[in-house]
C-alpha cells in the first residue's frame, strides 16, 4: 500500500507517518528527514539545501527527486510507502507517478490533513524531537510520560529544528498554499484524494486514517 500524506507544515504528517509505520510495516519516507541527513552528513546537496530550507522555500525537484528515486530502490519499501512531505509540486507528482509505474506499483491512497493556520503556528513552535531515536513530541500537545525522558528509548537530549519558528512558518504556509495545495486537485482528479480532519487529537487522526485503509482493502 503506498500512500501520501498531504498537509500543510505542522499538520501531523510525521506523527501519523510514524504511527503506521509501527502497525502496518509501510516504510515512512519523509523528505524532509533525507534532506536534513544529507545536512548533517555535511554532502554537497545538503549544503546546497541548508539555505534554503532556512528560509523555508523549497529544494529543487531535481535535488528531491534524485532522493527519493534512490530511496525506491532499497527492498524495505516492499510492503509500501507512507509518503511524509513528498510530493510538494505538480512536477513531483507526475514524477512519483511515472516512478511507481515503472516499478509495477502505485498510489493507493492521498490523504489530505486539514488544519487551520494558528493551530499550524502552535504545532510547530512547540515541536521537538528526540536526537537519539527521532521520536516528535510537543511542549503541550505530545509531552513524553516524563519530563525530559524520551517514551521510545529513554533519551535526554531533544532538539528543535531551525526553521521552526514562527517567522519561517508563516512563510512556510504561503509556499505551502501556492506550489503544494494544487495538488488537492490533482489528486482529486485520480480519484485517489481522502480529507480528514487534522484537527483533532492524535488518536482520532489515527482512527480516521485507519477508517480510510479500511475502506481502501474493502
Ligand atoms: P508535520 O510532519 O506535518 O510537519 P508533525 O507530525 O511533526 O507535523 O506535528 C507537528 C507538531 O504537532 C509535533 O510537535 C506533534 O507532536 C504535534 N501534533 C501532531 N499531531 C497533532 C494533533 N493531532 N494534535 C495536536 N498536536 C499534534
Ligand atoms: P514540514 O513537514 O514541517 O513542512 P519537512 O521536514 O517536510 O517540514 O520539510 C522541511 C523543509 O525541507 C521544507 O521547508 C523544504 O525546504 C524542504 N523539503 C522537504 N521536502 C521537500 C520536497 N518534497 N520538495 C522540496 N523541498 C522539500
Ligand atoms: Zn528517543
Amino acid at each position: 500500500m503506498n500512500l501520501i500524506l498531504l498537509g500543510p507544515p505542522g499538520a501531523g504528517k510525521g506523527t501519523q507517518a510514524k504511527i503506521l509505520e509501527q502497525a502496518h510495516g509501510f516504510k515512512q519516507l519523509s523528505t524532509g528527514d533525507m534532506l536534513r541527513a544529507a545536512r548533517e552528513a555535511g554532502t554537497e546537496i545538503g549544503l546546497k539545501a541548508k539555505a534554503i530550507m532556512d528560509r523555508g522555500d523549497l529544494v529543487s525537484d531535481d535535488v528531491v527527486l534524485a532522493i527519493v528515486a534512490e530511496r525506491l530502490k532499497k527492498p524495505d519499501v516492499a510492503k509500501g510507502v507512507v509518503f511524509d512531505g513528498f510530493p510538494r509540486t505538480p512536477a513531483q507528482a507526475e514524477s512519483l507517478d511515472k516512478m511507481l509505474k515503472a516499478s509495477g506499483s502505485k498510489l493507493d491512497a492521498v490523504i489530505e490533513m486539514k488544519v487551520n493556520d494558528e493551530a499550524l503556528v502552535k504545532r510547530i513552535t512547540g515541536r521537538y524531537t528526540c536526537a537519539k531515536c527521532g521520536a516528535g513530541y510537543h511542549d503541550e500537545f505530545a509531552k513524553p510520560n516524563k519530563v525530559g525522558i524520551c517514551d521510545k528509548c529513554g533519551g535526554n537530549e531533544f532538539t528543535r529544528r531551525p526553521d521552526d519558528n514562527e517567522k519561517t512558518v508563516r512563510d512556510r504556509l504561503q509556499v505551502y498554499n501556492k506550489q503544494t495545495a494544487p495538488l488537492v486537485e490533482y489528486y482529486r482528479g485520480q480519484g485517489n484524494l481522502h480529507v480528514i480532519d487534522g484537527m483533532a487529537d492524535i488518536g482520532q487522526v489515527t482512527a480516521a486514517m485507519e477508517a480510510v485503509l479500511a475502506q481502501l482493502k474493502a
